[in-house]
């Protein structure tokens, strides 16, 4: 499997390029901004994308999507527990982006879902607690943890949607995974399982 991340928007987003190296068929996962840079990184990997997969509806992650859909004619998929905040305009102002188009995904990202692409399987875990529709998505070996846990940190939940007793339970569902998974979460560094839930201080006390 092909994986680049590239870090877009002024939030500093994780933006994850996915290509089966078979069928080069691809996946992108939340293209918050700059799509101009996404479709190069796209054409220099040679894949076609098939879904843009979005991990929340925050507007950080998802504010390329519309953009980049009408460029590779993906579909777009997010959990519809998140499509109220991704049409948020007090959300969008409080950080202080400019998002005026509706926002309505193709698909719907649901619990316990596989999104298979070329030799790409992604299953969905929902993870709510940074927001109301938060998923994971777990492929083989690796997990994409949008903002529930980052290296060293968790999420916040004091946006609208947020919750802190559904974001322990998220966390918790996370942490028993198999150590050696790799964790590449919505902003800042990949990370392991192992790590996190040795050296992740915000675990001890949620979770
Ligand atoms: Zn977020």
């Amino acid at each position: 499997m092909l994986l680049e991340k590239l870090v877009v928007g002024s939030f500093g987003a994780n933006c994850y390029l996915l290509g089966c190296e078979n069928s080069s068929s691809g996946v992108v996962i939340d293209p918050g901004d700059e799509v101009e840079r996404i479709l190069q990184k796209i054409r220099e990997m040679e894949i076609n994308v098939k879904k843009i997969i979005l991990t929340h509806g925050h507007p950080d992650h998802i504010a390329g999507a519309n953009a980049l859909k009408e460029a590779t004619g993906a579909t777009v998929m997010m959990n519809p527990l998140d499509t109220e905040i991704a049409n948020s305009r007090i959300l969008n102002m409080m950080l202080g982006i400019k998002n005026d188009s509706r926002f309505e995904p193709d698909e719907e990202l649901l619990d316990g879902q596989k999104i298979v692409t070329g030799d790409i399987c992604l299953e969905v875990l929902h993870t709510p607690g940074h927001s109301r529709g938060s998923v994971c998505l777990v492929g083989d070996g690796y997990i994409f943890t949008g903002d529930l846990l980052f290296a060293g940190g968790i999420g916040r939940c004091d946006l609208p949607g947020g919750d802190e007793s559904q974001m322990a339970e998220s966390l918790r569902k996370i942490i028993k995974l198999d150590e050696d998974i790799k964790v590449y979460p919505g902003h800042g560094p990949s990370t392991t399982i192992r790590a996190e839930s040795r050296g992740n201080m915000y675990l001890g006390d949620w979770v």
